[in-house]
This record gives C-alpha cells, structure tokens and sequence, in this order.
C-alpha cells in the first residue's frame, strides 16, 4: 500500500517538477508517509497564499484523491460511493422501474400489500436472496389478503396461496417483507404463505403444494438457492421465531419433492 502510495506521490511530483515547492511536499523525506500531504493539505487551509502551485497541486491532488486523503479516507470514501450506488434507487427519478401491477411469478394475481408492512430494497443488488420461507395463514385465503393490505399489522409475507392452488403476490421480491419476525431472515428471502391452519393438515390441498412447489422452484432457480431443507425453511425454523406454522401437518418431504421435480423441469 505504502508503495503504490510513494508511486502515485513521484508521479505527482513529476507533473509538476520545475516548481520548488520539494520542501513543503517533503518528496525526498527518506520515509515518505501519507501523514505528509496531508500535513500540507493542513497548512494550506491554515491560511498560506495559495499560488499556482498549490492550485496545481490542488488538481493533481483530486486526481489521485488517495494520496491527500489518506487511505483510511479513501476506503471510507469507497465504501460511500458504493452505499450511495445501492442507495441510488431511493433518489427520486432514479428507482428501478416497477410497474403497477407487474407480478415476480407468472400467474399470481397481484393484491398490494400495505406499505406499512415490507420496506422498498433492490434485492438482490442490496442483499442477497438465499431462502424461501414457508408459512400457514392461521385463516382463510381473504383474512391473510386483508390483514396485509393492512398497515397496522405490521407484517405481510410476498405470497399467500389459496386452497385451489390460486397465488396473489402482494409484495415484490426485490423488496424485503416482514414476514420472518426477524430482520436479517426477511432481508434474505422470499415468504410464502399458505391458507389454512396447522392443526388441520386437510387445508393444505395438493393443488396447493403443487403451485406452491412451483413458485419456489422458480425462486430457487431466478436467486441460485440450493433445493434443500436449509434454504427452504418453515417460519418456526427462524431464529427467535414466536410462530410455529407451518406446523407438523405441513408434509415437508412431499414439498421437497414437488420442489426438486418443478427445479428440474425448469432448468
Ligand atoms: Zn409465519
């Protein structure tokens, strides 16, 4: 680091080498150190005359940033830049298109869920999607549409599949739901849930498992998740999780299956 630093600094000097300002950049210092630019950067702000050379200076210097700052700064500077390119999205005019209406999964019907209940994210340029969450709804197919449509729930999850096998999509997936009750889980996947109860394994239809093993297939295959019991997990696998569906009812071997056979069907 220390090298580059020296090779920027002679590059620098070079540019400029019939000025005879050497003394105050202290080149020929046997240990150049970055603390000495910015000890001038220092004394220039401190008042000096600001003559020809330090205006050069001053250009070469926002040229190779790096070497008045420090590299402390720079890679705080680095790190900035790029927190600002991920948080692009957020200034107005510069958010990734969304369409109205426009659906993740072919099919689903979309409902939009309350925007009190997920935050706006650029998944997975902001995080990476590496789960699926499953869910029961605790309730019918309409009460799960309602209660996420409002915001004083405070949690809604991206799908919520009916009975007869008919998906709404309430929230985008590029978008973080609240749907795990836990933050780092919701950032890093997908949540689907499923109408009925746990205690009633009847509820959950074949018709069910079968689109439902469709959707995640798709996700796993768009996001590169691994089909396995460690990326597709119930929602009481979560961490600290209060909930307990989808329950024992919830068949999870004839779900994997569904899963494998619908990833490999689409590959
Ligand atoms: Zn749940």
């Amino acid at each position: 680091m220390g090298e580059d630093w020296t090779n920027q600094w002679s590059g620098l000097r070079a540019a400029d080498s019939r000025e005879e300002s050497r003394q105050e950049l202290r080149p020929e210092s046997p240990q150049p150190r970055p603390e000495s630019p910015r000890r001038h950067r220092r004394e220039t702000e401190a008042g000096r005359p600001i003559g020809r050379r330090a205006l050069i200076v001053g250009g070469a210097a926002a040229a190779v940033g790096g070497a008045v700052l420090g590299w402390d700064q720079m890679a705080q500077d680095g790190a900035m830049r790029e927190e600002m390119a991920r948080d692009m999205w957020k200034v107005p005019g510069m958010r990734k298109p969304r369409k109205e209406g426009e659906v993740d999964f072919t099919g689903a019907q979309w409902v939009a869920a309350s925007s009190a209940n997920w935050r706006m994210a650029d998944r997975p340029a902001d995080y990476t999607i590496d789960m699926v969450i499953i869910h029961v709804t605790q309730g019918s197919f309409d009460s799960a549409v309602k209660v996420f449509q409002n915001p004083a729930h405070g949690a809604a999850a991206h799908y919520i599949f009916r009975k007869d096998g008919h998906v709404a999509q309430m929230i985008r997936e590029l978008d973080v739901a609240y749907h795990a009750g836990n933050r780092e889980y919701n950032e890093r996947s997908i949540g689907i849930e499923h109408e009925g109860f746990v205690d009633r394994p009847e509820d959950f239809t074949d018709e069910m498992y079968r689109a439902s093993a469709q959707l995640t297939a798709r996700v796993c295959a768009r996001h590169k998740i691994p089909v396995d019991r460690k990326h597709i997990i119930g929602h009481i696998e979560v961490p600290e999780a209060t909930h307990t569906d989808p329950g024992d009812g919830w068949d999870w071997d004839k779900y994997m299956r569904l899963v494998r056979a619908a990833r490999s069907a689409n590959a």
